[in-house]
């Protein structure tokens, strides 16, 4: 059996896996259920620990292209609009060694895709992967591509396939992912069409009661994008089409949005209501994920590693679940390179136990940052008077930044 490996998905964690997998030596083909890439997506904000990757892989200089470089992360109230603190992110490249940037979630993908394709990964779209099947010394994917069941033969898997992931199911048959009680609003507006005093270049976090809104400039700074996040139901008819609306670019009607939006900012001060009123064709995802897996037994298993989503859907809450697959992908072509087919379980269960523990973490710190967002009553006001009093400390996160 030859060095190659099979990657179902083509997202983010899909084509930095297949990119850094060719980068180790390995035939890469990746297999994407979507006929084609669309433009599809929100921003993505990505830490030191993610842009010393991406440098190290050769794309700084794509990534200094399409990316913003903010100078500062606010922290700021969402009904006096005051900033309670800021964590001085353009000083990433001085501590970490890496700068802290934000982008447009579909530049991120084709850097990674342009990347990819030019380290010799053959990327097959409308091949929606279906099944996995493991040998002693091989894998093979039962595909359903342009319409006709193929199978495709390797020495290993890697399962990318977002948090619906059909394979993970497969593997470790723990059912599909979960509702999590947030919902994500998202909207780009060319700063040129905001007025002078909504324009930014910096990070906002507006913490409000059960909701944040999150802005940040994607494409080189000429766009800025905004998500409200709030904790609320699914209507009935939601909730029956869960994963209908888990997909990049989800809508509802414009008077349902505007009233959920209505909802979830009420009390807002003035310069976010007038942001939020700047912005239109508002897109949602109802945001799903799973308890952290339990051990380095389930991030891969036999001659099949799973990373991104599939492996460790988070909410957004701390800006890395890109990240994560990005770290994923990283960690798994470090294992691959000099390694001969016969050595791929083994590698894999070094891959699972040097992730599974960091995927976890950041997943629980995510929850709790959702938790300190959206706090209520004392709590609220203790984190308030907390961030005035010692702001970037609580906001820096070196254990995640740091990570080499
Ligand atoms: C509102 C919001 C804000 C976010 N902000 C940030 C942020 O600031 N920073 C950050 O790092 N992350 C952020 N994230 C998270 C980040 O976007 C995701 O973690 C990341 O995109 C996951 O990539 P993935 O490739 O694992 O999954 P996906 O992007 O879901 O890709 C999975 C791919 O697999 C394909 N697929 C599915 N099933 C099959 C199949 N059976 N066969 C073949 N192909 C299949 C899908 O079509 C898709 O292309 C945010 C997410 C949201 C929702």
């Amino acid at each position: 059996m030859n060095r190659n490996v099979l990657i179902a998905g083509g997202g983010i964690a899909g084509m930095a896996a297949g990119f850094a997998a060719a980068r180790a030596g390995w035939c890469a083909t990746v297999l994407e259920r979507a006929v084609e890439f669309s433009e599809v997506g929100a921003g993505v904000q990505l830490g030191p620990n993610v842009t010393r990757i991406l440098s190290a892989w050769g794309l700084g200089d794509a990534l200094a292209q399409v990316a913003a470089f903010p100078s500062g992360l606010h922290a700021r109230s969402m009904t006096t609009g005051e900033v309670l603190a800021t964590l001085p992110v353009k000083d990433a490249a001085t501590i970490y060694g890496a700068p802290y940037v934000t982008i447009h979630r579909a530049d991120l993908h084709g850097l990674l895709l342009q990347a990819a394709e030019r380290e010799g990964v053959q990327v097959h779209s409308d091949a929606l992967v279906q099944r996995v099947n493991q040998m002693p010394d091989a894998v093979s994917l039962e595909v359903m591509q342009h319409g006709q069941l193929q199978q495709h033969h390797a020495a290993m898997a890697v399962t990318a396939d977002g948090v619906w992931s059909p394979l993970r199911q497969q593997l470790l048959g723990d059912g599909l992912a979960s509702f999590t009680g947030h919902i994500a609003y998202r909207a780009l507006v060319a700063q040129a069409d905001l007025p002078k005093h909504l324009r930014s270049q910096d990070v906002s976090v507006w913490m409000g009661v059960q909701a944040h809104v999150v802005s940040y400039p994607v494409r080189a700074g000429k766009y800025l994008n905004v998500v409200c996040l709030a904790e609320g139901r699914l209507l009935d008819d939601d909730a029956n089409n869960l994963q209908a609306l888990q997909t990049w670019n989800a809508q509802k009607s414009e008077a349902q949005t505007l009233a959920e939006l209505h909802h979830a900012l009420r009390g807002a001060c003035q310069p976010l209501t007038d942001l939020m009123s700047a912005c239109s064709d508002w897109r949602l995802w109802p945001l799903c994920g799973r308890p952290a897996m339990q051990g380095a037994h389930q991030h891969a298993q036999g001659r099949v590693a799973l990373v991104g989503d599939a492996a460790h859907p988070m909410l957004p809450y701390l800006a890395q679940g890109a990240g994560m697959a990005i770290e994923d992908a990283y960690e798994l072509a470090a294992q691959l390179l000099g390694a001969t087919p016969a050595h791929v379980p083994e590698r894999l269960q070094q891959f699972a136990h040097a992730r599974w523990q960091r995927n976890a973490r950041v997943q629980a710190r995510a929850v709790r940052n959702g938790q300190i967002f959206h706090a209520k009553g004392p709590m609220r006001m203790g984190r308030d008077m907390s961030l005035r009093l010692m702001g970037p400390r609580l906001m820096d996160v070196p254990w995640l930044y740091g990570y080499r």
